[in-house]
């Protein structure tokens, strides 16, 4: 049997159209998946409207955006055990398997990867053919938006494991974005930082305020002089903003920093930083990447989706309007929604979420 998909591609920024494909009988080991629920990331609307490099645009449009989601299986191709109709999280890295970095278990660091929605075709697809081992099922009690959540918060669990752990770290987190707001709740549950040693620094008080169940939310801009006092006193400092901010955020978190602590940086620019050499020199202190996420990662936060109170906190940025894509408009649409430079994602926290009915 085959099977035909459909495939949303931005041919060119802001300018989706659809593409039929005849899809390649599965081989061993591949499933047939359906997309169900995807969340629209930073890093898709920078394609969307174009703000990637000419060169990067040039060589990677027309693609199909999207690569926080879930999928149903819809058949299973030889030697695999899923069944049909089980509801799974998409695992969007493809490592090559034989660098160094993957044979060292450091796959996500993996520099000839292929990445859904940057080097491979991402979710908004009706059908796509992929590795069964590329796939986490999703339990029962697991909503789709929740888990389509995955990827960001496998992010925030990489980024948390980045950081050297001694117990009773003083943190803080900047950034009040959604990877910002899930490496806050990672080091929140994971760590079991009370609320009152965990900072969760930004600049939008809607957002920063949704943290403040599991910790002290400080706005950058208006609260100045209790920041001045955290000076010195932190141990590990993740960054999580990025772009042309990160001038002032990875010298905020220099700054922050103890003697010997750690700051580990999520955050990307393909700009340079300047950074305050003096106190990295005079504190000793460590500075350390964190690179998406593995596959560990992923299981690990479908683990932690099974608690409650976890899916409780994560819920909260999730937007309540949702997208079901018919057809390109619909993605047009919920893409214009989704930008942070917009009117509406500025000042309101939640990953926008389209449908594949
Ligand atoms: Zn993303
Ligand atoms: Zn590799």
């Amino acid at each position: 049997m085959t099977y035909k998909a459909k495939e949303f591609q931005l041919v060119e920024p802001f300018v989706f159209e659809i593409k039929e494909k005849e899809l390649p009988a599965l081989r061993q080991g591949e499933l047939l998946l359906k997309p169900l629920v995807a969340g629209i990331c930073g890093s898709e609307i920078l394609y969307f409207k174009g703000q990637k490099s000419e060169k990067k645009l040039k060589e990677r449009l027309p693609m199909a955006l999207l690569h926080e989601g879930t999928a149903e299986v819809v058949e299973t191709g030889p030697e695999t055990s899923m069944e049909k109709g089980q509801k799974v999280v998409v695992f969007p890295m493809l490592p090559c398997g034989n660098c160094d970095a993957c044979k060292e278990g450091f796959e996500n660091g993996c520099q000839k990867s292929r990445f859904m929605a940057a080097t491979a075709d991402g979710l908004a697809r009706t059908l796509f053919v992929y590795r069964e081992e590329n796939v986490v099922a999703i339990p029962e009690e697991i909503g789709l938006d929740e888990a389509a959540l995955t990827e960001p918060t496998a992010i925030a669990v990489n980024g948390v494991n980045t950081a050297e752990w001694k117990g009773r770290e003083k943190v803080a987190v900047i950034g009040d974005g959604p990877i910002g707001y899930l490496t806050a709740l990672v080091a929140s549950f994971v760590r079991k930082i009370p609320k009152e040693d965990l900072f969760f620094l930004g600049i939008i008080d809607e957002k920063l305020k949704l943290a403040e169940e599991f910790a002290t939310p400080l706005n950058s801009i208006s609260q100045k002089e209790e920041i001045e006092k955290l000076q010195g006193k932190l141990d590990i400092v993740l960054e999580c903003v990025g772009g042309k901010a990160q001038e002032i955020t990875l010298n905020q978190g220099i700054g922050l920093l103890k003697p010997r602590g750690q700051l580990i940086v999520l955050g990307l620019t393909d700009e340079n930083v300047p950074l305050m050499t003096n106190p990295i020199v005079n504190k000793g202190l460590v500075l350390k990447g964190s690179v998406r996420s593995t596959k560990k990662d992923f299981e690990k936060v479908v683990e932690l989706l099974k608690d409650h109170g976890f899916r409780k906190q994560l819920g909260k940025i999730i937007c309540d309007k949702r997208f079901v894509i018919k057809g390109t408009e619909d993605l047009k649409q919920a893409f214009e929604y989704a930008d942070t430079e917009g009117e509406h994602a500025r000042n309101n926290p939640g990953r926008v979420m389209v449908e594949f009915p």
